[in-house]
C-alpha cells in the first residue's frame, strides 16, 4: 500500500530573513493550505519534523561555520567576521534564531528521508527544504543550511544508499554539486538557466565531476526565455537516461519553482503544464528504478501567491496519484486573496496565452537540444561500446 508522508510543522516557517526578502516560506502554509482545502492532504499523512543535530548538520558543514551561524542567530557574530560566512549579506541576511530555523529544514528533510528509507513510507515531502545553494563553510544565495546535501550524505551513511539528486530550480544547484562532486555514489542533475547572466554562474554542461566522480554530475543550463516544450524534452529525456545510467537506490528531487513565467528573480516561461509534468516523471523514475522510493523538497520560487502553492501542491497531488483540475478552492481563494498583492489563480493549469510568443523559439529550442546531447554524451557513447 503506497503511503507518502507530508512532512510539515509551523517550525519550519521560522525561516525567514527580513520583511523585504524574496524567500519567504509563507508559501509552504500557502501550499499545505491548498492542498488541506483541496482534500487531497489527510491528518494521518502529515508528520511532524525535527530538528537536525550538529553531528548530522556536519556531515556536509563544517564545524566552525555551525558555530558562526549559531553566533550570528544570538546576535553575537557581526560584520565582516560574519560576511567571511556569507552571513550579513544582502542575500542571506542574518536574524534571530538563525540556527534553529536552518536546523528545522534540514531535519525536516532527513525525517523525510528516514521515512522512505525505513519502508514508513513510500514518498517523502518537506516543501520547506531545497536550500541547495549553501556551502560546506559558506551562506549563499539566501540558504544557510543545505538541507538536500546533508540527507544525501545521511542516505548514504546510514543506508549505504546510491543517490540521484535531480534539481528543476532555475539556479544551478551548486551546493550539493560541489559537495559531491568528486563522489561516484551520488550523482546529480541539475536543469537550471543558463548562468551566463543568472546567479551563481556556474552549472556548465563541461561540468561533469572529478576525480572517482567523473561522469556523476550532469548540467543542463537552459536559454532564458525557454518554455514548457523544451524544458520539459530535455528534464523528461535526462531523468531517464541518466537513472537508468546511474540506478540509484533512492531519488532526492529539489522542485524549485522559479522556472515559472511569472517568477520575478529570473527569465524562463516555464508554465504549470511543467509542474505538472516534473513530479510524475520523478515518480515514474523512482518507481521503475528504485523501488518507489522517492524524497521531494520544495527549492526557489519567488512569485509566492501564482506559482508556488500550485506547484508544490503537484509533487503531493503525483505522490497519491491524484490528479485535480479546473477551479482552486473558492475557501483557499477567499481566504488568501486579502494579503494577496496580486490576483490569486483559479485554476490549477495557467490560463492559455500567458504570455506573448518569441520569435526565437526554434533557435532556443535548437540550442538547448544540442545542450542535452552534450550533457548525455558520454553515456551515449558507453552505451554504444557494450
Ligand atoms: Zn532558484
Amino acid at each position: 500500500m503506497k503511503k507518502p508522508v507530508f512532512v510539515y510543522s509551523d517550525d519550519l516557517l521560522r525561516y525567514k530573513f527580513n520583511e523585504g526578502h524574496p524567500f519567504n516560506q509563507l508559501r509552504v502554509k500557502l501550499t499545505y493550505d491548498l492542498l488541506r482545502m483541496s482534500d487531497a492532504l489527510n491528518e494521518s499523512q502529515i508528520v511532524q519534523p525535527r530538528m537536525a543535530t550538529d553531528e548530522e548538520l556536519a556531515l556536509i558543514h563544517d564545524t566552525a561555520y555551525i558555530e558562526a551561524v549559531k553566533k550570528a542567530g544570538d546576535g553575537t557574530l557581526k560584520g565582516a567576521a560574519a560576511e567571511n560566512y556569507g552571513l550579513g549579506t544582502e542575500d542571506t541576511p542574518i536574524f534571530s534564531g538563525m540556527h534553529e530555523a536552518s536546523a528545522w529544514i534540514v531535519g525536516a528533510t532527513l525525517t523525510a528521508a528516514e521515512m522512505v528509507m525505513e519502508g514508513k513510507a513510500t514518498y517523502g515531502f518537506n516543501a520547506s527544504g531545497g536550500l541547495h545553494h549553501g556551502f560546506r563553510g559558506k551562506a549563499s544565495g539566501f540558504c544557510v543550511y543545505n538541507d538536500s546535501a546533508v540527507a544525501i550524505a545521511y542516505l548514504k551513511k546510514k543506508y549505504g544508499a546510491r543517490v540521484l539528486y535531480i534539481d528543476t530550480d532555475a539556479h544551478h544547484g551548486d551546493g550539493v554539486q560541489w559537495s559531491f562532486y568528486e563522489d561516484p555514489d551520488v550523482c546529480t542533475l541539475s536543469i537550471h538557466e543558463t548562468g551566463r547572466y543568472l546567479f551563481p554562474g556556474t552549472g556548465n554542461v563541461t561540468e561533469k565531476g572529478q576525480s572517482d566522480g567523473y561522469g556523476y554530475s550532469f548540467n543542463l543550463p537552459v536559454d532564458a526565455f525557454t518554455e514548457d516544450e523544451s524544458w520539459l524534452e530535455l528534464y523528461e529525456t535526462a531523468v531517464h537516461e541518466v537513472a537508468s545510467f546511474f540506478k540509484p537506490d533512492v531519488i532526492l528531487s529539489q522542485n524549485g519553482a522559479d522556472a515559472h513565467y511569472y517568477d520575478p528573480l529570473t527569465h524562463l516561461s516555464v508554465t504549470m503544464k511543467s509542474y505538472h509534468a516534473i513530479p510524475r516523471i520523478a515518480k515514474e523514475a523512482a518507481d521503475r528504478f528504485c523501488g518507489g522510493k522517492w524524497i521531494a523538497t520544495g527549492g526557489g520560487g519567488y512569485d509566492i501567491w501564482r506559482v508556488v502553492p500550485r506547484a508544490w501542491s503537484e509533487i503531493w497531488l503525483a505522490m497519491n496519484d491524484m490528479d485535480l483540475e479546473g477551479s482552486l478552492p473558492m475557501e483557499w481563494i477567499e481566504k488568501w486573496q486579502k494579503a494577496a498583492p496580486v490576483t490569486l489563480p483559479l485554476t490549477w493549469e495557467d490560463p492559455p496565452g500567458l504570455y506573448k510568443p518569441i520569435p526565437r523559439k526554434p533557435e532556443i529550442m535548437e540550442k538547448n537540444s544540442l545542450t542535452l546531447s552534450k550533457a548525455l554524451h558520454h553515456i551515449r557513447d558507453s552505451r554504444k561500446k557494450t
